[in-house]
């Protein structure tokens, strides 16, 4: 089958890879119907390079329609079901996830790594699962995993963000502990900071400020209702936020950039000469240029208020990051972490997409929808942020 694999920093391709079929009585076949590229995958694509392998196949947003169903998991899944795949794998019942915190799964995380549930298409970093950019995709824990959507004739668009960009902004904002009538700024306007918006709109913020730098961004977020910051036209931001909350700053922020934040020389230099060394050199350099690539998240904790919650859904993996341990003490602050416990929220989330009011307006976040084969190209556009790309879903069918 064909499918998307890395091959080097910045350098992906479609090839020819084995059939997945069916190791374990948990697994399901997918035919993949839509797959979308994430910001997540850029950390592969570029600052992650280091850790990978050519020929990993990335994705981890896919949906489609089950092919093949293993003994297990066809207590729960029928040859020909629409399904969306969450991006996390657990399993349902180990003690992580009765807890809630499926993305700490103990039945799939690899604890020679040290990292928690194995999550598809991130390599060896966790799990070593083939990810869903590809016409076909093997889903191990498929007993409790992917959740069936209807087959109402609806665009893929309704259901495929079920993967992975609305519950992990439906978590950023839970995580974020809004006080009722209070402002959140939402750090990034990528596709999570899109959603974690028009999320904590919907969930009763009285106000929420987006901060991005990317003009088509911030116009998407003020279609929305969002009051926004243009971080590349504002020379303080922290004095733009205060000014907007009584001086004091926002009652809440959620950081939705990660290590990929632009405007930081220091990052794109070691980027760029870590594209041409060895990976023992390259990889000191990575860690060096991580302290610059922190940006996002020093101003995200420079415009919360005192005893503000900051929660970052922005994936930061250098060793070295470091956090502004005094500062965070000091202001109080609540810092949160960690990869969406995708499975936990469909109760919440079900409901709204399947609303044809869609009030959570999924129909408005793609901005490009490519044949598979067309993949590396989307993956250059969605990087540089080109043609006003703001989320990209590739279509392996086309
Ligand atoms: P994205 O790369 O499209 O979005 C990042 C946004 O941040 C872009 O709009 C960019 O213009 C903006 N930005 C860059 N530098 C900035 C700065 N200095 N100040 C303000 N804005 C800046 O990616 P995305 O798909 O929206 O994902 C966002 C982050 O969330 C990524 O780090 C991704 O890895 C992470 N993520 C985490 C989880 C999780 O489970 N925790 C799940 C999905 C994505
Ligand atoms: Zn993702
Ligand atoms: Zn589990």
């Amino acid at each position: 089958v064909r499918a998307l694999t890395w091959q080097g920093r910045e350098q992906v391709r479609v090839e020819d890879v084995p059939d997945p079929r069916i190791e374990e009585p948990t697994d399901a076949v997918i035919r993949v119907t839509s797959t979308a590229v994430c910001g997540s995958d850029l950390h592969l694509y570029s600052v992650l390079g280091a850790f990978l392998q050519p020929g990993d196949v990335l994705g981890h947003e896919a949906m489609g329609v089950v092919e093949e169903v293993g003994a297990e998991a066809g207590t729960r899944l029928r040859v020909g079901d629409r399904v969306v795949v969450p991006f996390g794998i657990a399993c349902g019942t180990c003690h992580m996830c009765a807890l809630g915190l499926q993305s700490q799964c103990e039945t799939t995380q690899v604890r020679s790594t040290g990292k928690g549930a194995a999550l598809f298409g991130y390599t060896s970093l966790y799990g070593s699962v083939p990810g869903g950019q590809a016409q076909y995709l093997r889903v191990p824990q498929a007993q409790y995993g992917p959740v069936v959507v209807p087959d109402d004739g609806r665009p893929d668009e309704t259901y495929l963000y079920l993967s992975d960009v609305l519950p992990t902004a439906w978590q950023a904002v839970e995580y974020a502990d809004v006080p009722p009538g209070g402002t959140v700024v939402v750090v990034g306007l990528g596709p999570v900071g899109q959603m974690a918006a028009r999320i904590a709109l919907h969930r009763g913020a009285e106000r929420v400020i987006g901060v991005d730098i990317v003009a088509e961004r911030l116009l998407m977020a003020s279609r929305h209702g969002v009051d926004v910051i243009d971080a590349a036209r504002t020379d303080d931001v922290v004095a733009a936020v205060r000014d907007r909350t009584h001086g004091r700053g926002a009652d809440a922020v959620v950081e939705a950039v990660g290590m990929e934040a632009h405007g930081s020389p220091l990052a794109a230099a070691g980027q760029r000469a870590a594209a041409f060394l060895p990976d023992t050199l390259a990889r000191p350099l990575i860690e060096k240029a991580a302290v610059d690539r922190m940006a996002a998240l020093h101003t995200a904790i420079a415009v919360a208020r005192r005893g503000a919650t900051v929660s970052v859904v922005g994936v930061y993996g250098g060793a070295l990051d470091p956090i502004p341990m005094m500062d965070v003490f000091d202001r109080q602050l609540t810092l949160r972490f960690g990869q969406a416990n995708v499975r936990r929220w469909y109760d919440d989330l079900l409901p709204l997409v399947t609303d044809p009011a869609d009030p959570l307006a999924v129909a408005d976040l793609r901005t490009h929808r490519v044949p598979l084969e067309q993949a590396p190209q989307a993956y250059d556009v969605f990087q540089r942020k080109a043609d006003g790309c703001i989320k990209v879903v590739l279509d392996p069918a086309a």
